[in-house]
């Protein structure tokens, strides 16, 4: 006699495999943000904690004013449950893909969270701003608790969660700034002169009472010419600065020449040390977080300068 095959048992047995097969994973169900630069993931992924995977264009060292989305990006950011950028024409080459995503979905601008009265103008008439916000942590603030607000929004049932992780960051964010007021405070005023290679720096320049002025313009899109350096150069002589920076997201040669110059006309300036301006430093480094990359710079400044 045959063995009888059991219909029913064997249907369930199938049907746990099946859907053994196809329930994934709980990260697989996590809902995605997609941010530009290194700055705004580390700060999203604060706000968020390891409930929401957000995943960044720009990794570390990478220049958002010359970056243009790759298909891969663009495809990512089709993807996205939701976009974060930084606006003020920071991510230029970028600004046609994130205008077009806003038709289908939340796209969200740092820079949206600031005042009026915080942005710095270029040009007024070109409609020109100085999109480095993140370098005024006051300023830089506002525009956390407006991303965050927008995120509570957006994922209603995380609320709770993206407050309590907001209320935690703001609190690290005020006692960096803290730390920071007072380490810049051991530098006389008159040493506060803070030369760089892209002028990435004014909004920290206006907020820890600094001088400070770039080889190149507030974009890297443009290169400084011959004047540039000259002017540069007798700056420096002038003034007697004893060092200067270079950055992270910027080739070198620029200020390098700048620096040969001087030696030209008799005066020695150094190399004050490498400061993250646009981009983030490597992950698992004190530099490869917002509140890191302040400090080091902080440092970084202070000590070559004094
Ligand atoms: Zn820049």
């Amino acid at each position: 006699m045959p063995r009888q095959i059991n219909l029913p048992a064997l249907l369930l047995v199938f049907v746990l495999l099946i859907s053994a097969c196809t329930s994934t994973p709980e990260e697989n169900t996590k809902p995605e943000i997609v941010v530009t630069t290194s700055i705004i993931a580390d700060v999203v992924r604060n706000l968020t904690g390891d409930q929401i995977e957000v995943k960044s264009l720009m990794g570390p060292g990478v220049d958002p004013h010359l970056y243009k989305a790759s298909q891969g990006d663009v495809s990512l950011l089709q993807n996205a449950d939701l976009i974060v950028y930084n606006g003020l024409h920071l991510e230029g080459k970028m600004s046609e893909v994130l205008e077009k995503l806003k038709r289908s979905k939340t796209v969200l601008a740092v820079s949206d969270g600031l005042a009026e009265a915080d942005i710095r103008t270029i040009n007024a008439d070109a409609n020109v701003h100085d999109p480095h916000i993140w370098f005024d942590m006051t300023i830089w603030r506002k525009g956390v608790v407006y991303i965050s607000g927008e995120l509570g929004k957006s994922f209603p049932a995380m609320k709770e969660s993206i407050d309590q992780n907001t209320t935690q960051y703001l609190h690290d964010l005020d006692s960096i700034h803290t730390l920071c007021r007072a380490e810049i405070e051991t530098l006389p005023t008159e040493k506060r002169i803070l030369i760089t290679s892209h002028d990435a720096f004014e909004y920290f320049g206006k907020s820890f009472n600094f001088h400070v002025r770039g080889l190149q313009g507030i974009s890297t899109l443009s290169e400084s010419g011959l004047k540039d350096v000259t002017d540069m150069v007798n700056f420096i002589i002038d003034h007697k600065i004893k060092a200067v920076f270079v950055e992270n997201s910027v080739p070198q040669k620029a200020l390098r020449s700048v620096i040969d110059g001087c030696k030209a006309k008799g005066h020695d300036v150094t190399v004050g040390g490498e400061l993250f301006s646009d981009a983030l430093g490597a992950a698992r480094t004190p530099e490869g977080t917002y509140l890191g990359m302040i400090q080091f710079n902080v440092s970084t400044i202070v000590n070559a300068l004094k």
